[in-house]
């Protein structure tokens, strides 16, 4: 039953089954002093009377207790027949229980009863913890209180060395962490809040501390005996191009980065990494440089994006960019035509393609390469785990891989869910780009938002309204997207104006000729969904409007606000919503006002959201914990951090005597016998 129900399998579960609060019973309450703010209440009193009360369905014991100071109502819907044997006239009793109010008198439904003895009289002298159960065990009678009297029965049959310490004395010391003991006793059956306070935190540090060195461990193993090819010098073509050709300066944080770069591919291990930029933060020029350097060194690469839109707009600028450079650069997605495919795929063998951009065509099991020894993958969130292992064996040494994400990921899930990669962040936009201005609107201010658009396209720019469509299959979603293209068309009347709309249920086909002609700038407005792509670069677009945005999270408010202020021109985001806001959405709007900066919109987003709850991450279980919270315990996760990469650092293979007891636990917890098993 509680295997199936609760997934207690063996006393450690019992032990890791944590109460969710507990409950003061170290006083007894005065009736009198019940009130509205009382959430449990002990009292002490003579029962005065009980009867039974309805039939059937409505059948209730209903008794009165009363104190020195006042009487209260005690119910009972079940069970009654049990309770009325307790139950004795002019007795006195300790009762405890969740108080309410009923015709302004207090009451307690299916109170906790005992009777009054002098044993008891004073009042238990602890905080009573309260479990988590399920109805079904309820039912069999193993309610919350049950689970905790197996729990007291476990902490008489066990000691210190059944829950022996699994972290070092020095970061204990360091720490001022509590024993782990100790800890499961206090959290259990805490003699008082202080020490339970002390005891969760040892226990959220120890999960953490024990989650970091796994992922440390794999990154570091990773490091340390993952072969890795080794791009030896920064060439011709690098040089030339950085020298002669590059349109611009580079950013200090683009410098760093390919500098951290550099350092990994000419280190002969191989390097994971992920590199973090705000949108328009320029990581394409450090693909593209760094791709330069793996031709230098006689290897391949590819440019992966993830849509076709956007290998073909990779394509058109680093073409144009090297178009003074002696280089071999083809694009392949699902189109290319059989006639053009050939070659290229024969280029790619022989080693004649230097630069191959595409979409997942170009990790496809047909396309084999002579050496293959880069690959850059754009918009990290549409590429999963397994196609970077696609990768890993397109060479009999793993290429290098670049995950390059415009999708601000928190420090602290950085840290936990993408700990194994290395990490870079592009944290400066380049020089010269004006703010987007951001404004929130209501519903009834539409017509002069449509103005303003008018403003805009008078100007020469073009404009984008987005309407949400929160299930791809949600019928409302597309009549009001439908609903919403006629509107804006009457705002816009052709020929003076034209269309885009673009929405998941289009022909790829037609989605595609839409959005390119409002790339080509045929069309002055796209109205669409957010299937409009991520990364999509229409420089000359100046406003972003979205409709119902109190229905989008921040992230990709962020995300779509970003097709904007990608030119010179100054650019504007309006958030259109309803009148009626909840308090979470009108913060989401203030935030989007006050903000241009991802990172600081990811870390709201993360905290209003919570861990659970971050796209891409979801079935990760890297982010949730049985008592940890990365967004609230981030202190403590860097703590945790901190200790695991210096252990790490100075006793990779843990022999120090005083890193004996991580070795012994991660040993245990590999052969997991030591706890015998519960039926
Ligand atoms: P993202 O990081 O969103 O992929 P892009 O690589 O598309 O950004 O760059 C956005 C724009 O900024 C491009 O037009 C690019 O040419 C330009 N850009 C990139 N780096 C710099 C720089 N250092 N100085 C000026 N413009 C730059
Ligand atoms: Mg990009």
């Amino acid at each position: 039953m509680l295997r199936k129900e609760l997934h207690i399998f063996t006393f450690k579960d019992l032990l890791e089954h944590f109460p969710h609060r507990h409950i003061d019973k170290t006083h007894v309450d005065t009736i009198v002093s019940l009130n509205h703010n009382t959430e449990y209440a002990q009292v002490a009193g003579i029962l005065l009377d009980f009867e039974i009360l309805g039939t059937q369905r409505s059948k209730r014991l209903v008794a009165h207790l009363k104190d020195q100071t006042g009487i209260i109502e005690l119910v009972w819907f079940q069970g009654i027949g049990w309770v009325e044997k307790l139950l004795q006239v002019g007795k006195a009793y300790l009762i405890f229980g969740k108080v309410g109010f009923f015709m302004g008198k207090p009451q307690i439904a299916h109170p906790d009863l005992e009777v009054y003895t002098t044993q008891n009289a004073t009042g238990k002298s602890y905080l009573e913890p309260i479990y988590p159960t399920t109805e079904k065990l309820k039912a069999k009678g193993l309610h919350a209180k049950a689970i905790g009297n197996l729990t007291q029965e476990l902490f008489k049959q066990i000691s210190e060395k059944d829950v022996f310490e699994n972290l070092p004395e020095n970061i204990l010391q360091q720490y001022k962490l509590i024993g782990r003991f100790q800890a499961y006793q206090q959290i259990h059956l805490p003699t008082n809040m202080s020490n339970f306070h002390q005891a969760t935190r040892r226990l959220k540090f120890e999960e953490l501390f024990f989650a970091q060195f796994s992922i440390q461990l794999i990154k570091l193993g990773r490091q340390q005996f993952s072969r890795g090819l080794v791009f030896e010098k920064v060439g011709e073509l690098f040089t030339n191009f950085y020298e002669n050709e590059m349109p611009f300066q580079l950013t200090g944080a683009q410098k760093r980065v390919l500098k951290e770069i550099r350092k990994d591919t000419a280190s002969a291990r191989q390097m994971n990494r992920l590199l973090q930029g705000d949108v328009g933060s320029g990581k394409t020029m450090v693909a593209l440089l760094s791709m330069l350097i793996a031709a230098d060194n006689n290897f391949q690469s590819v440019l992966m994006a993830p849509t076709e839109i956007l290998a073909q707009q990779h394509f058109n600028t680093i073409k144009e960019q090297l178009k003074n450079i002696d280089i071999n650069v083809q694009l392949l997605t699902g189109s290319t035509k059989a006639k053009n495919r050939k070659p290229i795929l024969a280029g790619c063998a022989d080693g004649a393609v230097q630069i191959l951009i595409g979409t997942h065509a170009v990790i496809e099991d047909k396309v084999i390469f002579k050496n293959l020894g880069y690959a850059v993958v754009d918009e990290q969130h549409k590429f999963g785990v397994a196609q970077r292992a696609k990768i890993w064996k397109k060479n009999s040494i793993p290429p290098h891989v670049l995950v390059m994400t415009a999708t601000p990921i928190p420090r602290t899930l950085a840290l936990t869910a993408y700990g194994d990669l290395d990490y870079s962040i592009i944290d400066e936009l380049p020089p010269g780009r004006q703010p987007i201005t951001t404004v929130h609107r209501f519903e009834n201010g539409r017509p002069q938002v449509m103005d303003f658009i008018k403003e805009q396209l008078k100007l020469g720019r073009q404009a984008y309204v987005i309407y949400p469509l929160i299930e791809e299959s949600s019928k409302m979603d597309y009549e009001n997207l439908m609903k919403g293209f006629e509107e804006v068309k009457s705002f816009f009347p052709e020929p003076k104006y034209w269309i885009s709309m673009v929405h998941g249920k289009q022909t790829p086909d037609l989605k595609e000729s839409n959005m390119i002609k409002f790339v080509t700038g045929d069309t002055h407005i796209l109205v669409g969904t957010t299937v409009i792509e991520v990364g999509v670069n229409v420089p000359n677009a100046s406003v972003m409007v979205i409709e119902s945005s109190e229905k989008f999270g921040l992230s990709q408010l962020h995300q779509l606000r970003g097709r904007v202020g990608r030119g010179a021109e100054k650019s504007y985001c309006v958030l259109i919503t309803g009148n009626k806001l909840s308090a979470d959405a009108r913060e989401r709007m203030k935030i989007m006002t006050e903000t241009n900066d991802g990172f600081k919109i990811a870390e709201k987003d993360l905290e209003i959201r919570g861990p659970g709850e971050m796209e891409g991450t979801r079935q990760s279980g890297a982010l949730l914990f049985k008592l940890a919270n990365i967004v609230t315990d981030k202190n403590i996760l860097e703590a945790a951090r901190d200790s695991v990469a210096n252990i790490l650092e100075k006793d990779f293979e843990l022999n120090t005597p005083e890193n004996q007891v991580i070795k012994n636990y991660l040993q245990l917890q590999k052969s997991k016998t030591q706890w015998s098993k519960i039926s």
